[in-house]
């Protein structure tokens, strides 16, 4: 991580800038610091102005556009203590850094990432009392940032704490660092740690971020072996990507090739609106759904498992797919446990990428959440 690129003079030793351009990004990556690890930018083709690797790592002007917000699903008002969050019934969210190997330019926390922030956990033990408080909150998802380019020692404190409160059944750390940084998952001491803790009762889980089969290199497969072999098993959430993976084909193969490394496609999410992100990356939901149909014609039953899931305020919803020129929802995951399940739809709108998009005045409920009414 130390090699890596994080300044825009070292950027042009790559592209191209003109004097304009180059102002441009400092004031961008000022704003939201850019850092690609070797191995990251490494996998860029730099003759492809269209790299999807690029897309993701390298800041652009597009992110002069500020449509949308910097919390689009509401993780301030269920921040608990600073860097715990509790929206969901059964599991806890801690944000245990603000630093990763890369910082992704499509990231929903770019309100934080790499920058000064509040939101960091400071006390464990007082998030694992609050937990302990919470008999119903079975699972904590590690997330920040990327956990797992912390320190071992904390990597191991952070599972001890967790690990000692009776009714947690598992743990989950959110790290896209098998993707950007897999050397991470070369360190003997790491794996043992992992391996000590997830016991057979009580897994240890990765969840990652695979967008691009170009990705998946005999690094990066290395990195999730390892992980198979230390107990931990590995999930992916890809997010839908304009310019990344806004394609069947992309898109199928990228799924398919993780059910081949051994990690099973958990979520695809529908990009959120976050500032400086939602106009450089978000696919509008009809065109996700046509993706997302398509690709699944290439797939096998184990590489469509996932859900097609927007993260909003109100709950994890997954998009159904559209029938007589509506769009139907329905509550996976809910803030308020009445709406659990509950399916809703809303008339086609080819232009809309968010829930909030949709002209509330049109609205059909099905099954009456109360968000809807
Ligand atoms: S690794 Fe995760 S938290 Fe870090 S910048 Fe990328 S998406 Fe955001």
């Amino acid at each position: 991580m130390e090699n890596s690129i994080c300044t825009i003079e070292q950027l042009k030793n790559f592209i191209d800038l003109s004097p304009k351009e180059e102002k441009k990004l400092k004031q961008i990556t000022n704003k939201h610091p850019m850092c690609v690890t070797p191995y990251y930018l490494s996998l860029i083709d730099w003759d492809d102005p269209d790299d999807p690797i690029r897309k993701m790592a390298i800041p652009s002007l597009n992110e002069l556009n500020l449509q949308g917000s910097y919390d689009t699903s509401g993780e301030a008002e269920n921040t608990k203590m600073s860097g715990l969050q509790h929206k969901y019934h059964e599991t806890a969210l801690i944000l245990a850094t603000n630093k990763c190997a890369t910082y992704c330019r499509h990231c929903f926390r770019k309100r934080l990432v790499g920058l000064q922030t509040k939101e960091i956990i400071e006390r464990l033990e007082d998030a694992a009392e609050y937990i302990k408080q919470h008999e119903h909150v079975n699972n904590v998802l590690v997330s920040g940032g990327d956990p797992l380019v912390l320190e071992n020692g904390i990597i191991e404190q952070i599972l001890s704490i967790l690990s000692d409160i009776p009714q947690i059944k598992f743990i989950r750390f959110g790290s896209r660092a098998p993707v950007t940084f897999p050397s991470r998952f070369e360190d003997d001491e790491l794996l043992s740690i992992l391996s000590r803790y997830s016991r057979p009762d009580r897994r240890i889980y990765v969840v990652t971020q695979f967008n691009h089969s170009n990705e998946i290199t005999k690094q990066s497969i290395k990195a999730v072996d390892n992980l198979i072999k230390s107990g931990v098993i590995v999930n992916n959430q890809a997010v839908l990507l304009k310019g990344v993976n806004d394609n069947p084909m992309t898109l199928a193969n990228l799924l398919n090739s993780l059910v081949s490394i051994g990690v099973n496609p958990y979520y695809i999410f529908q990009c959120r609106p976050v500032k400086r992100v939602k106009h450089n990356f978000q696919v509008p939901l009809c065109k996700g759904i046509e993706i997302i149909e398509k690709a699944k014609e290439h797939c096998n039953g184990h590489s469509k498992r996932f859900k097609y899931i927007m993260s909003h305020i109100t709950g994890k919803i997954e998009i159904l797919g559209i029938f007589d020129d509506e769009i139907y929802f329905k509550y996976h995951q809910a803030k308020n446990r009445k709406n659990l399940g509950k399916i809703f739809k809303r008339p086609v709108d080819e232009s809309a990428g968010w829930l909030d998009d949709f002209k509330s005045t049109s609205v059909r409920v099905l099954d009456a959440a109360p968000y809807l009414l």
